[in-house]
């Protein structure tokens, strides 16, 4: 039944033959690079490389400062603690996300406390939240507390699912009026713009990932980015041991964390993140051409970047009508060798996140029965 549509994959990516969901490409200067690093012995936790990538990267997103981290969780785990999170205090998040966004808040000891997101950027929907916070939120000495725990909300963390832009200056906005730090998880949105300004630069700090699956990789790692130098400077301390510099004494002034990057992924990032401009071409041509084979299917939508974004099309969306459409969808494509993913279990309904406050979820499930990513590699 959904033979049409493993044909449209097929035809897209000229092959018959199994066809992943996303796989990397190392078509620039990696070996060059990697080779490079072997050689210099520099391969752990100094060398040029590191720097280069934390110059492109403020290249790319336009950010002031960026700092390296070995993978985005740890990039939002030290963002949101520089945001000022703590134990007991509530982080506002969408459901719909990846399990690292939530993961993140718990290891500080704070607690995800889920909202909504909207059909049309599958972020965070801002009246909702608005709504959600003039509900709940009362201000106390400029602080905002939630009236119904008593407990401080001390960041919000909106996440550009898939690479399509959230609505992200009125988030900023509405958090703004209550004094709420924003972190945005821009793990998937690298080379994502919203009114032409890098996603991961609104907040007060932005957090990007480079695992396998994302639009670049350098095997794992990370980076967060900021126009504060003095939170950059902290980033890059308590993500190196929080260690004093000296020639060789070990003094550390503070608990901190072996998060850096090692040069040795510093090395394949750089050679990556050359290529981003020429590979978010590549994925937005095959958007192009996945709306136009999708016009004709009418039990399908292909989800499209909105005015004033500039999606990097990481993972290329659709929507079936149903759950059982869905999961008959992802049966069929599957075993024809076409990989398809359903989006992620909603935060609200895993085993250590759903006792946390909620608000109205409606559209995170309707969308979560629905949503299905199909293949997305830059084609080569
Ligand atoms: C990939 C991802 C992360 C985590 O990145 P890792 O590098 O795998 O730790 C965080 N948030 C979202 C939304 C992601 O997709």
């Amino acid at each position: 039944m959904y033979n049409n549509v493993v044909e449209v994959v097929q035809n897209c990516f000229k092959s018959s033959e199994f066809i992943p969901l996303h796989e990397p490409r190392f078509i620039g200067n990696e070996k060059t690079y990697l080779n490079e690093c072997i050689d210099s012995t520099f391969v752990s936790s100094v060398g040029k490389f590191v720097d280069r990538f934390e110059d492109l990267m403020c290249q790319t997103t336009g950010a002031e400062f960026a700092v390296a981290t070995v993978n985005g969780t740890s990039a939002l785990h030290i963002a949101l603690i520089l945001a000022g999170v703590e134990k007991n205090s509530e982080v506002i998040t969408q459901a719909l996300t990846f399990v690292a966004t939530a993961n993140a808040i718990s290891y500080i000891g704070a607690e995800p406390n889920f909202v909504d997101v909207d059909k049309d950027s599958l972020g965070i929907n801002p009246q909702k939240l608005a709504a959600y916070f003039d509900r709940i939120i009362k201000m106390r000495d400029g602080k905002p507390f939630n009236k119904r725990s008593g407990k401080r909300i001390s960041a919000c963390v909106p996440m550009h699912t898939f690479g399509f832009p959230s609505k992200i200056e009125e988030i900023v906005s509405i958090c703004d009026a209550y004094n709420i730090p924003v972190v945005e998880d821009a793990a998937e949105s690298l080379g994502a713009e919203y009114n032409g300004i890098h996603t991961g630069t609104f907040g007060l700090l932005g957090t990007f990932s480079f695992n396998g699956n994302k639009t670049i990789t350098c095997g794992g790692g990370g980076c967060i980015v900021t126009n504060d130098e003095t939170l950059a400077k902290k980033a890059k301390h308590i993500t190196t041991t929080a260690k004093v510099p000296h020639r060789w004494a070990y003094e550390h002034d503070q608990v901190g964390y072996n998060y850096r990057l090692p040069n040795l992924n510093a090395a394949l990032a750089c050679a990556q993140l050359e290529q981003l401009p020429k590979f978010i071409e590549n994925k937005r041509k095959l958007a192009s051409e996945y709306v136009q084979a999708f016009e004709s299917i009418d039990s399908i939508d292909f989800f499209t970047e909105k005015k004033g974004t500039k999606a990097n099309y990481w993972l290329n969306t659709i929507l079936l009508n149903n759950i059982d459409e869905r999961n008959k969808f992802l049966e069929q494509t599957n075993n024809a060798g076409v990989m398809t993913r359903p989006v992620w279990e909603l935060m609200s309904e895993l085993e250590m996140f759903k006792h946390f406050e909620s608000d109205d979820l409606s559209v995170s499930r309707w969308l979560a029965e629905r949503i299905v990513n199909i293949p997305s590699s830059v084609r080569i």
